[in-house]
């Protein structure tokens, strides 16, 4: 038996919906690593930087027997693989991929801070969170349905399941 763990899954690209659902299927594939559940797709304004589209997000839960540092340096490699548009050469990338939980755990090492320190202010993370894992209780932080109370101005809008 491994270990639970939830990444937060956003996107801004010209085609943000395929990105995040081709990075829910690549989760499954990552070494030692199971995808357990998967929410739905959210659409969310941007935050800070404003001119920019909207953001396509998602949490899946997975197993895995991965380190969380191991579990993270895949999912950066993951983006590098799957956020990058054909375009032309080393266009941007925007898939951006975050180990939001791992077990209780709570962790902090250079480029690695766990549960993800902005997880609870921010309703694109915590409605998808809440919907695959409605009980859920962030580490160090509490109830995630009570961090959602306090984030109910931000824009969000579900889109519906994610295709299997
Ligand atoms: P954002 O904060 O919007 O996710 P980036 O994805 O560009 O921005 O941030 C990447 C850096 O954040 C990574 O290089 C990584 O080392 C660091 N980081 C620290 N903790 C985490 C975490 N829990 N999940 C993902 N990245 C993390
Ligand atoms: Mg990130």
């Amino acid at each position: 038996m491994g270990h639970i763990a939830y990444v937060g899954l956003g996107s801004n690209l010209a085609d943000p919906v395929a990105q995040v659902v081709q990075a829910l299927e690549a989760l499954d594939t990552l070494p030692q690593t199971r995808l357990l559940k998967k929410s739905s797709l959210y659409r969310s304004a941007p935050v800070g930087y404003l001119d920019q589209p909207d953001f396509i997000n998602a949490v899946a839960q997975v197993d895995t027997e991965l380190s969380p540092r191991a579990l993270l340096d895949a999912l950066l490699a993951l983006e590098l693989e799957c956020g990058r548009t054909r375009e032309f050469q080393n266009a941007p990338r925007t898939l951006d991929l975050d180990v939001l939980m791992y077990d209780d755990l709570v962790h902090h090492e250079h480029g690695l801070t766990v549960p993800h320190p902005q997880m609870h202010l921010r309703a694109f993370v915590l409605q998808p969170l809440l919907e695959i894992a409605p009980d859920c209780i962030i580490p160090g932080v509490g109830v995630a349905a009570i961090a959602m109370t306090a984030c109910t101005g931000q824009q969000l809008e579900r889109m519906g399941n994610a295709p299997k």
